[in-house]
Formats: C-alpha cells, sequence, structure tokens
C-alpha cells in the first residue's frame, strides 16, 4: 500500500470552539458516506484537531480521491505515509525513498516541514528538516533547496508514529453538509437552478427539491431530466427528497383567468408559494432560485420583487449576479452543463406571453390574481396533495408512496 491514510485539510477560519466539534463530526460523517462507495476499508478519524481517513485494506487510489474530492468542507487531500517511530539516520533514508516516489522528475526545489508532536524523539524539528533535506540532496543532486518559495515541500510529523506526505490535492471547499441546515431548492430543467442549488449545498446545507410539472404539456423525458440534474447534484450533497408538482391545472387557471403578460410572473408567485409550504413541512429553513438580475423578463429588479413579496422564508439567489457565461462555466465543471441543456420542454416555457410584463407593480399583480380566489385554494391544495416524492442519490431513484412516509423518514 503507497499510502496508509488520507490527511484531511478544513479551512478553520470561524469555526472555532464548540463550532468547531460540530463541523468537524459533519465533516466526519460525510466523508464516511463518501467512502461507502468505495472498495476498501476505512477509518475516518479526528486526532489532535487533525481529520485523517485511515486505509485498513488495499484501495483504489483514484476512486478514494475522486470520492473526496465531492466533499464540501474539504479543501485539500493529502496522500500519506506511515511508518513507525525510527532513529533519525534510518527516518533519513525513508524520507529520500519517500520523495523519490512522490516526485519522477526531481529538476525542482523543496523545503521539509517537522513537526514534532513526541519531545522525546532525539533532534528536534529544525534538525530534523536539516537532516532530512541533505539527505534528499544527496540522493538526487539534481534537486536544491528553497525556503522562500519551493515548487514542493515534504511535510513529516513525528506522533506515535511518523506520517510523511508531499501532495496536497485540491478539495471542493465550503462546509460540511448538514452544518447550515436544510434548503429547498425550486429545480427546473434548466441551466441555472442546478448550479444555484450546488452553491447554497457547498455552504453546508442539504437539500430537498421540487420540480413544477406540467403534464401532459411537459413530456415524461422532462421529469427525467430534472430526475438526472437532481442525481448529478445528489454526488456532493448525498440524497435529495425531490417533491415532483403537477402544476397543469394550475398555470391553466391562470392562463384563463389573468392577463397573459403577467402570465409568467404569477405563475412564479405560485410555484414559490407552493415550494414554500413543502419546505415548512419538511423542516427546510430557506428556498432556493437561479435566479440572475435581468435574465428575462420575470427576472428584472421589479418582477423580483413582486415574486418576492409572497415568500416568508429567505430565498437564497446564489446567481443573482452572475453572467451566463460564469454560470455555465459551474455547470461544466460540476457535470451537469450537458443535462441540463437537452431539449425537454419545461413548464414554464408553454404559457409565456409574447410581451411579458417587465415592471410589474404588486397591487395589479395582487388585484388581478383575485381572478383566482374561485378554485385557486383548493387546487394548491391538490397540487400538494399529490405531490410525488422521489429520492435521489447518484444514480438511484426511490419512489415514496405516500407522503407519510415522508414523514416518517424524519423529513
Ligand atoms: P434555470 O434557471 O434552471 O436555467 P430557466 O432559466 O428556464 O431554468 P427561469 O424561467 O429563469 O428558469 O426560472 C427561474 C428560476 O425559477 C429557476 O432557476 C428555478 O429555480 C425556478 N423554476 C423555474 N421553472 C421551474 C420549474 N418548472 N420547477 C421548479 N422550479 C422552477
Ligand atoms: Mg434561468
Amino acid at each position: 500500500m503507497r499510502y496508509h491514510a488520507f490527511l484531511i485539510k478544513y479551512a478553520e477560519i470561524g469555526i472555532k470552539g464548540k463550532n468547531r466539534y460540530l463541523f468537524e463530526e459533519k465533516l466526519c460523517d460525510q466523508i464516511k458516506l463518501a467512502l461507502k462507495r468505495c472498495e476498501g476499508k476505512f477509518r475516518v478519524a479526528r486526532t489532535s484537531g487533525r481529520v485523517f481517513v485511515y486505509c485498513d485494506e488495499e484501495y483504489d487510489y483514484d476512486e478514494v480521491v475522486e470520492s473526496l474530492q465531492l466533499v464540501f468542507g474539504i479543501v485539500g487531500i493529502c496522500p500519506v505515509r506511515i511508518m513507525d517511530v525510527v532513529p533519525p539516520a534510518e527516518l533519513k533514508s525513508a524520507a529520500a525513498a519517500f520523495f523519490g516516489e512522490e516526485y519522477k522528475d526531481r529538476h525542482l526545489s523543496f523545503k521539509i516541514h517537522t513537526r514534532r508532536l513526541v519531545k522525546n524523539y532525539p533532534i528536534d524539528s529544525m534538525e530534523c528538516n536539516a537532516e532530512l533535506g541533505e539527505a534528499i540532496l544527496t540522493a538526487y543532486p539534481e534537486t536544491h533547496v528553497d525556503v522562500h518559495n519551493p515548487e514542493v515541500m515534504l511535510y513529516v510529523e513525528i506522533r506515535e508514529r511518523i506520517y510523511m506526505y508531499s501532495h496536497i490535492i485540491p478539495g471542493p471547499g465550503g462546509l460540511p453538509i448538514g452544518s447550515s441546515g436544510k434548503a429547498m431548492l425550486l429545480l427546473s430543467g434548466g441551466i441555472d437552478s442546478p448550479v444555484a442549488g450546488w452553491m447554497v449545498a457547498k455552504r453546508g446545507m442539504k437539500l430537498d427539491a421540487t420540480y413544477f410539472n406540467a403534464p401532459p404539456y411537459t413530456s415524461e423525458r422532462a421529469l427525467q431530466k430534472v430526475i438526472d440534474l437532481a442525481s448529478i447534484v445528489s454526488r456532493y450533497t448525498g440524497p435529495i427528497y425531490l417533491h415532483n408538482i403537477n402544476f397543469t391545472e394550475i398555470q391553466l387557471y391562470i392562463y384563463e383567468k389573468c392577463p397573459h403578460d403577467e402570465l409568467t410572473i404569477i405563475m412564479r408567485r405560485y410555484m414559490m408559494r407552493i415550494a414554500e409550504m413543502i419546505a415548512k413541512r419538511t423542516s427546510c429553513e430557506a428556498l432556493i432560485t437561479g435566479e440572475s438580475i435581468g435574465q428575462v423578463a420575470s427576472q428584472t429588479t421589479r418582477s423580483l420583487a413582486v415574486t418576492n413579496e409572497v415568500c416568508t422564508l429567505p430565498v437564497f439567489r446564489p446567481l443573482i449576479a452572475f453572467d451566463k457565461e460564469d454560470i455555465i462555466t459551474i455547470s461544466k465543471k460540476i457535470g451537469t452543463f450537458d443535462t441540463s441543456i437537452l431539449p425537454y420542454e419545461d413548464c414554464c416555457t408553454i404559457f409565456v406571453a409574447k410581451h411579458p410584463v417587465t415592471k410589474p407593480t404588486a397591487e395589479v399583480i395582487r388585484r388581478h390574481e383575485q381572478n383566482l380566489n374561485e378554485k385557486i385554494d383548493e387546487m394548491v391544495q391538490r397540487a400538494l396533495d399529490t405531490d410525488e416524492i422521489l429520492v435521489v442519490d447518484r444514480g438511484h431513484v426511490r419512489r415514496l408512496k405516500a407522503r407519510e412516509d415522508m414523514l416518517q423518514e424524519g423529513q
């Protein structure tokens, strides 16, 4: 086994005291979840303020690294060689051998950083740096030391055993899922909303999602596309409870009763209302949308204000100031882009007006919503009652039979 463990680096700013403990606990939980799918046996442990993944059996290095790279909260993954404590002379040759294995082309500058955590080791950290540096220079004359701007580092920690590592593979950063509560993502089949969900999840929020479906105006393929998007996002977040809401009769009713240039905005207000009702029932503390200033008529500042008015939960719009190009870059990075651009109809595109309002006023919209008074409450209730819940988890989809099941699952 080339590496015996992985040292997990995380950003520590702002997570002192009790928060730090909770943060580390969530991080360890998420790491364990991520490693469940990997071959091998792993132990995740917190040792003197560091998180280690110990590999107790043979494992697939690439698979483990790829899995850890999906865990929010991790900023660096360091593959570690662990050995018994040996006298300095033996440590020198072990360090040189390890360095040689890590770098095949050794025309590079390096620096050693030793931490001696057991004070009875015969030489101190500074002496260790000098001795090990000399050993490497002797073994590989093409290297040189640069203490200010080294190309590579060799870290050595002398504890109850000796730990050595040199590479720091970048992690996704952020905060571990579950450390900031849970939010409800309004997930459409577009490019933006999966990215918005991913960004908020990266700040430690678990995700649920709501999709407004309009059968038969939208096809089964459109729903499948949304499931596929949720599935990709769930690689980072763990299982997502996706609420598939039948929105058809509400859309048709709005179409029948309200001015057509206000359709989108009124429809969006009902989406937000319904998503919020589900959010509150499932302990979500915020809503998330993929809106961005000026992207379409329903996303002018005025339209956003009118949409926002119906919500009492905070609405997170992480893409609000992003250009489409920047959103696309993230969607390619997280792997949702190719699915997002598949052409299946989304419910909004079917009922769009030729000239939607860009400067709605809340009073006018509220007045026109009165036209819906007769039936809208029962329609909203029916939409909630027929909520189809799909648990989407990295390629696996499970349909919950009834709402009771969800409540039983402690949602
Ligand atoms: P996306 O924003 O995901 O690319 P879009 O641009 O087609 O899709 P818009 O019409 O701009 O979506 O809607 C703005 C936001 O409203 C979306 O980002 C999403 O959060 C939410 N939304 C729109 N349509 C739906 C839907 N059918 N189901 C759930 N949420 C939706
Ligand atoms: Mg959009």
